[in-house]
């Protein structure tokens, strides 16, 4: 804890924490280090640990990074954070993302931007953004994100980690502040596999307060990490071929399909014609759903109140004028829009047709494949600023994450290689659902 402390000090640049839970972490590891000794310590012991700043932890404060939440502290821990405590993990505090997780650069954070470690002019991606720059510059052993459409898995790939989203349901999100609820998966992101396996099997399974969480067993993960025979994996025409992907990451999905079938194992190409449709039927549902989501900050029951507000309609105005930022407030806009009378039919119904053909197509591939390899993004992590001005070319950079998020798949994202631009570049592997086990060994193969 000590050596972690000193580093998030000497590391505050980066801006990955938005706070430090000091006193007590290093207390926490006096308690543990004791219970280590009597021989009662739990399978996370010595784990030190860094949460989203969306998800709860009783008594300390949480903002999913939004001024409308500033100085509101969790009344309740999430799921994840009980199953973390009950195995001594050491919780050092809460890391900065995108507001509500809205964005893939943690450039929409209130409290600023987080600087990739591996070259500060560049972002860090997101939303997840602290938790991934945490991770890669060691200012903690592991770290946990939310991932709604790519949030662990592209961050983890432009800093070089491993991020893993789980099945939807497999992990409880009681206690994650919502985005877009039918698309909200809590994941690590590690350095090794093996971390990822171990919070993986501590933090998931069933939970009576969210009934979408499933209580299919949960494998010990940590346990089964060798992937034994051969496997039989796709690659996606569409993806590998795709006009915007970076041609050091083509060549670098090329060497390890490569790499692979000298291994033995299978590839194939298979088609996902349905390619072009993901970024706008992700964006359609999920602004749907956080609009309803995100209505609950009004003013008066959680956060920010404006100091302007005289009435009852002028705290709402106020309070949400003044308390979302630019992104979070269109958002909300366009997910009023598509939801609204009218309007309905043409898009939101229609982007949930969409979404069961999306899914449909990716398990039709994998009903004859394990795996789906493909790109995470399709480039490296860009300069600081960059893509801020026009929010639609910063949406088309989800274009390769958010197919697993509307199928509701498992999903990883393995580091693998340096661009010549010396930034990470990381591959994705999409698994059959709640095939964790597979993902997570078969990824070894990988690293
Ligand atoms: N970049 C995507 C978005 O802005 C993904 C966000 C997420 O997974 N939370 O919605």
């Amino acid at each position: 804890v000590n050596n972690y402390l000193h580093r998030i000090n000497a590391n505050q640049h980066l801006n990955a924490f938005v706070e430090v839970f000091v006193d007590e972490a290093i207390q926490k590891a006096q308690l543990i280090d004791k219970k280590i000794k009597n021989g009662t310590a739990g399978k996370l012991a010595g784990m030190v640990i860094g949460i989203k700043d969306n998800i709860c932890y009783k008594n300390h404060k949480v903002s999913a990074s939004s001024k409308i939440l500033e100085g509101f502290t969790s009344i309740y821990s999430s799921t994840v954070v009980e199953r973390l405590l009950a195995e001594d993990a050491i919780i050092i505090g809460r890391l900065n993302c995108d507001e509500f997780a809205m964005g893939g650069s943690n450039e929409t954070s209130y409290y600023g931007p987080v600087l990739n470690a591996a070259d500060t002019t560049k972002v860090s991606g997101g939303s997840s953004g602290g938790s991934a720059v945490a991770v890669q510059a060691d200012l903690c052993l592991a770290a946990l994100g939310t991932d709604t459409g790519g949030s662990v898995r592209q961050p983890a790939a432009f800093c070089g980690v491993v991020g893993l989203k789980p099945t939807y349901g497999r992990v409880s999100r009681h206690g994650i502040i919502a985005f877009a609820s039918s698309f909200d998966q809590v994941g690590p992101i590690t350095k090794s596999i093996e971390d990822a396996a171990l919070l993986l099997e501590v933090i998931a399974g069933k939970d009576e307060y969210d009934g979408t969480a499933t209580s299919i067993p949960v494998p010990n993960y940590s346990n089964e990490l060798n992937f034994n025979g051969k496997a039989r994996i796709a690659y996606l025409d569409e993806t590998l071929n795709s006009e915007g992907l970076d041609p050091e990451i083509r060549a670098l999905m090329q060497q390890n399909i490569d790499l692979l079938r000298a291994d033995g194992h299978t590839v194939e190409e298979a088609h996902f014609p349905l390619l072009d449709y993901v970024v706008p039927t992700y964006y359609i549902l999920t602004t749907a759903e956080a609009s309803s989501n995100l209505a609950r900050y009004d003013g008066v029951h959680y956060g920010y109140r404006s100091p302007q507000a005289i009435d009852l309609e002028s705290t709402y105005k106020k309070s949400r004028t003044e308390g979302f930022g630019l992104e979070v407030k269109r958002r909300i806009m366009l997910g009023t829009f598509v939801l609204s009378a009218g309007y309905y039919d043409a898009y939101y119904a229609k982007a949930q047709r969409v979404r069961r053909m999306i899914m449909d197509n990716l398990n039709e591939i994998l009903s004859k494949y394990d795996f789906i390899l493909l790109p995470n993004a399709p480039t490296t992590a860009w300069n600081l600023g960059e893509k801020l001005k026009d929010p639609v070319v910063m949406y088309l950079e989800d274009i390769f994450t958010v197919q697993a998020s509307l199928s509701g798949l498992p999903a990883i994202s393995v580091p693998v290689g340096q661009h010549s631009n010396n930034l990470p570049i990381g591959l994705q592997l999409i698994g059959k659902k709640f095939d964790e086990a597979g993902l997570l060994s078969f990824s070894k193969i990988l690293l």
